[in-house]
């Protein structure tokens, strides 16, 4: 099955990825967000060269290739153009095989918990409960993540005491029932996270994510070691061999990667064996309504070591006006505090076709 045209649909936010086979069936992925516009053109030139011709099956083999022809290059930028091939190919297997990706995955189709995930800091502590209550009783979550700390933060919060006041009363507005996960991207110094790690235990905040900057992985697993609720990250990695010390060393308790940053399913896959292997659950970073959230769907309906929830993210239109009317019909319906992933081929979604018609298109394909 060589693959013999590869289509990129993007603007600055968002990349969709059409790949036709020498058979004229088709698939679609996407590219990372942001910056796709940058991202698109490094598939261009980096990733299709060396997938056109190719058979479209052997997803790991071509994987590994492109990484190894691009080895001078081994950023983010190329990975994030790899999970539009990647995704495009899952599309297409499904859809050869009239099978949802999580049942090629080893899987099956049905409800998943969802964890409402806030993308804000800029929000009052008061008002950031509230928000979160309101979509407890409208849509029925029983998780939820908010912001601590200041991004990449050097010990300084996001204006003096927020992380100190967001922490309780989000726990006293939502109730003892409420599964609370925090995220500190980056903000800490290992000892100041395990300080504000104790004030989190206290308030039985069970997910502090990303404490200290993503990189330290020494600093991060002192604060594991430190603390009893489960310290968690890798959201950013988007390297194997990071991956196998990150996990090696146990730095984090429960592994974070998005599927898009690492480069599609195939790797994330290779990554939630590693931590399989070493008695670790993955709960990815899918932090916003594109097809990334879609993709960590099926993963988590297929992986034995998934964690208990999906990342969710709640924010709308005001915050990401991007992400709207990127799907024919709603894929993210939430009922019951969860989302669905339908029995039908491939991802099961369709891109809009308006949409389309807008994005920048660039082709690459056999000559
Ligand atoms: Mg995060």
């Amino acid at each position: 099955m060589k693959i013999k045209r590869l289509e990129t649909f993007s603007n600055e936010y968002v990349g969709f990825v059409r790949l036709t086979a020498e058979d004229g069936s088709s698939g679609w992925g996407q590219v990372s967000t942001y910056n796709a516009d940058i991202t698109a053109q490094v598939f261009h030139r980096q990733v299709a060269p060396w997938a056109l011709g190719e058979d479209a099956l052997h997803i790991d083999a071509l994987m590994d290739r492109i990484v190894e022809k691009e080895h001078k290059f081994p950023g983010s930028y190329l990975r994030r153009a790899m999970a539009g091939l990647d995704t495009a190919i899952w599309d297409l297997r499904g859809k050869q095989q009239q099978k949802p990706v999580c049942e090629l995955l080893g899987g099956s189709p049905g409800w998943l918990r969802c964890y409402a995930s806030s993308m804000r800091r800029d929000i009052e502590p008061h008002a950031e409960a509230r928000r979160l209550q309101e979509l407890r009783d409208r849509q029925g979550y029983d998780a939820f993540k908010f912001r601590i700390a200041s991004e990449c933060g050097r010990d300084r919060d996001e204006w003096p005491g927020r992380t100190e006041e967001i922490v309780p009363a989000v726990r006293s507005t939502l109730g003892d029932n409420a599964t609370l996960l925090v995220d500190a991207n980056s903000g800490y110094s290992a000892q100041k996270a395990i300080e504000v790690g104790r004030m989190l235990e206290d308030n039985g905040v069970v997910h502090l994510e990303e404490p200290c900057p993503y990189w330290d992985l020494d600093a991060t697993k002192q604060v594991s070691d430190a603390l009893s609720l489960d310290v968690t990250g890798g959201e950013q990695d988007c390297d194997l061999v990071i991956w196998r010390q990150m996990i090696a060393m146990r730095a984090v308790d429960v592994i974070q990667p998005d599927i898009c940053y690492i480069g599609g399913i195939a790797r994330a896959l290779r990554v939630a064996r590693m931590a399989a292997d070493a008695g670790l659950p993955c709960t990815p970073h899918s932090a916003n309504l594109s097809m990334v959230t879609l993709f960590t769907m099926h993963l988590l309906r297929a992986i034995p070591n998934a964690g208990p929830y999906l990342e969710f993210s709640i924010e709308g239109a005001d915050y990401y006006p991007w992400q709207q009317e990127l799907f024919v019909g709603d894929p993210f319906a939430v009922t019951d505090g969860g989302v669905t992933v339908s029995d039908a081929p491939g991802w099961g979604v369709e891109i809009n076709p308006q949409w389309l018609e807008r994005a920048h298109y660039q082709v690459s394909e056999t000559g």
